[in-house]
């Protein structure tokens, strides 16, 4: 069944229940829920404006395969702002009228590889290994989802942020593995940080948590390793801000995700096997969809969270450009 037969059925049935707005809906698996209504109108606007040609395109995949948001279309082409954050040029691309997730692998360049293994697996690879395959899952069941990187190439915080904001999406996931050397654990240290400004931040942290640290615990061969307030958390500044900027700064509800530990060997070594980005990358997509199909209330929350001030992420003036066509 193609994607735009399933949205038009979305929508008739959705008009069909009329559900005022804030209004939940009996549990049923036959009746769409207020926040399905929502959800499948934004995905018929993308689907319907890919036949509409004189539309304006949101984002764009240039010709060498990198997603950027369309500021306009002119003449001559498409003025789009780079991975580092410029304004430019762009003649020619696909076209992208929308998405309903935007995933985001974080690192990426030759100044930004994140966290390292032991076994020399840099996180910038591992993140980006993952976002494809939950990018493959959930293009599979029909939900639109676009990368912020697509390849090892340099791309600012604010960039990110503002292609799923630009896109209209409902959900950000920022893709991680973490660097510290936190004690061992019988289970995954998974570690959610979540927006302290958004329930459904909040929401969806829980969600990702219970599919994430579920898929990883068959992995029993591990040695796993664990921070004492690890869970689903605010990460804040000493000025009661959201400390990360991929949390702080999508108006999207938006996570950042930390899988596991790089930094302990045999978390290294299982990031490094197919199986684990297989089913790293289900338990994502498995999450996401959900979220935005459920109420699931998810789980997890470690309510104190952290006070922490991180470094500041790659900036403009470090961002080295990667062609875009
Ligand atoms: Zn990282």
């Amino acid at each position: 069944m193609n994607r735009r037969f399933l949205a038009l059925s979305a929508v008739l049935l959705a008009a069909c229940t009329s559900l005022p707005v804030g209004q939940t809906a009996p549990s049923s698996s036959s009746v769409i829920t207020t926040t399905t209504v929502v959800t499948t109108t934004t995905s018929t606007i993308a689907d319907t404006t890919t036949t509409v040609l004189s539309s304006t395109p949101l984002g764009l995949i240039t010709p060498t395969g990198i997603p950027v948001a369309v500021r306009l279309v002119s003449p001559d082409g498409y003025i789009v702002w780079s991975p580092c954050g410029n304004l430019t040029r762009v003649t020619d691309g696909e076209p992208i009228y929308g998405a309903r997730v935007v995933l985001d692998p974080g690192h990426g360049g030759n100044r930004d590889i994140g966290s390292q293994g032991r076994n020399g697996l840099p996180e910038k690879v591992a993140n980006l290994r993952v976002a494809f395959e939950a990018q493959a899952q959930l293009e599979a069941r029909g939900i639109p989802t676009v990368l912020t990187r697509t390849a090892d190439y340099a791309t600012t915080i604010p960039v990110r942020a503002r292609l799923a904001d630009h896109l209209g999406a409902e959900v950000l996931v920022s893709i991680h593995h973490n660097g510290p050397t936190p004690e061992p654990s019988p289970t995954p240290g998974t570690e959610i940080f979540y927006q302290s400004f958004s329930t459904e931040s909040r929401r969806l942290g829980g969600v990702l948590y219970e599919h994430v640290v579920d898929a990883l615990s068959q992995f029993s061969e591990v040695r796993w390793a664990k921070a004492p307030d690890g869970g689903v958390i605010t990460v804040l500044n000493e000025d009661g801000r959201d400390t990360y900027g991929m949390v702080r700064r999508p108006r999207t509800p938006a996570v950042l995700l930390e899988m596991g530990y790089m930094s302990n060997p045999s978390e290294a070594e299982l990031f490094a096997t197919v199986e684990y980005v297989e089913v790293a990358g289900r338990a994502i997509a498995d999450a996401i969809e959900a979220y935005l199909s459920t109420d699931a209330p998810g789980t997890g929350w470690y309510e104190p969270g952290r006070t922490f001030r991180a470094a500041p992420g790659l900036s403009g003036a470090e961002c080295v450009e990667t062609p875009l066509e």
